[in-house]
């Protein structure tokens, strides 16, 4: 019996409880979009540290399990996955006794910037303490840096306002995948294991699925309670649940449009609008590497005429940031699993 299915079956009813009426062939379809596909990856908390680790550059099982302190059975389970879904590749490195170690691939690596993305979004909004938990160095360089979503073309900062839309090759809808996405661990407080993050903190604001579903919405130009139930088929105790909370996170704004009835609008805030960082990011990883190349959405950027590719650069140089060039340094003090713990250490590496 496979893991999933394990897990499906314990969330059954118990005996004598009613039968579940089955469910009919799913009907529902979304939007064709990178983004969800990738937050579909990161939004999973244990599989999200265990990346994060990687770019902390573990690589072995136990390395893994002692900076998470993660259930060897779910670390198992996740090593699997990641490695199916193409981040990871299983190395052997021992013969006798048999071993294996977890490297990051092409892909993997590639996602890094992704993670700087979000990373400069927790260090903006969500950093608890004066400063953050880790400071970047490009080496390229030489400068501390802020991870920037840039237009590839012009390398100056795209926002939500300076980036217009058209349909790209892989356009259309898709049924929503449910059964796939729900299976993460639903316990957000995952999140603040093994050390400080401001990936964390800031997947903890978007990684729940319908959470990211209302904000994406939300860039798509889409405010109004009802039009937001439609376009995502989401229950309405759900939907206002979701909406109260990123109205308390301060991502949205709620606005009243009109008295009888009384109606309200979301307008993103300030902070909200620069969600619109990582998830560029995100759809560019996305189209990369889940979307054969096919990407839904065509991004042009207003200020430069071109259509563009979002690039994670160094607010210094402006160069992209890639894991290679990075090193950093530690504003807390490590847990000590057996990794060199000097600061300046590159993050992550060797290319598949
Ligand atoms: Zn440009
Ligand atoms: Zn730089």
């Amino acid at each position: 019996m496979s893991q999933a299915t394990s897990l499906r079956r314990q969330t059954r009813a118990p005996r004598g409880a009613k039968p579940r009426r089955p469910r009919p062939a799913r009907l529902l379809h979304e939007r064709n979009c990178s983004v969800a596909r990738t937050v579909a990856i990161l939004s999973d908390s244990w599989a999200f540290l265990v990346l994060r680790e990687s770019y902390f550059a573990a690589t072995r099982f136990e390395t893994f399990q002692s900076a998470l302190g993660i259930p060897r059975q779910t670390l198992t389970q996740r090593l699997r996955e990641l490695t199916a879904q193409g981040l990871l590749r299983r190395v052997q490195y021992s013969e006798r006794p048999k071993r294996s170690e977890y490297r990051l691939t092409a892909m993997g690596i590639d996602l890094y910037p992704v993670m700087l993305a979000l990373l400069a979004f927790g260090d903006k909004w969500l950093c608890r303490s004066e400063k953050p938990p880790i400071y970047l160095v490009h080496n390229v360089c030489g400068a501390v840096c802020r991870p920037m979503a840039a237009c590839s073309n012009c390398k100056e900062e795209v926002n939500a306002r300076s980036v217009t839309y058209g349909d790209g090759p892989g356009a259309g809808v898709s049924p929503i995948l449910d059964a796939k996405r729900n299976r993460r661990s639903s316990d957000p407080a995952v999140l603040d294991r093994g050390r400080p993050s401001s990936v964390a903190q800031t997947l903890k604001v978007i990684g729940d699925r319908w959470s990211f579903m209302v904000i994406r919405e939300a860039f798509f130009g889409v405010r109004q309670f009802d039009e937001l139930q439609s376009k995502l088929g989401i229950a309405s105790n759900i939907l206002t649940d979701r909406l109260n909370r990123l109205v308390a996170e301060g991502i949205f704004d709620r606005r009243k449009y009109q008295d009888l009835p009384e109606r309200f609008e979301y307008r993103l805030t300030e902070k909200g609008r620069d969600l619109y960082g990582p998830l560029i990011a995100m759809l560019r990883w996305g189209d990369r590497w889940l979307s054969r190349d096919e990407p839904p959405l065509i991004l042009t950027h207003r200020d430069c005429g071109a259509d563009f590719e979002p690039t994670v650069v160094c607010d210094h140089c402006r160069k992209p940031l890639q894991a290679s060039d990075m090193s950093y340094r530690l504003n807390y003090r490590p847990k000590n699993d057996g990794r060199p713990a000097k600061a300046g250490r590159p993050i992550a590496f060797e290319q598949a």
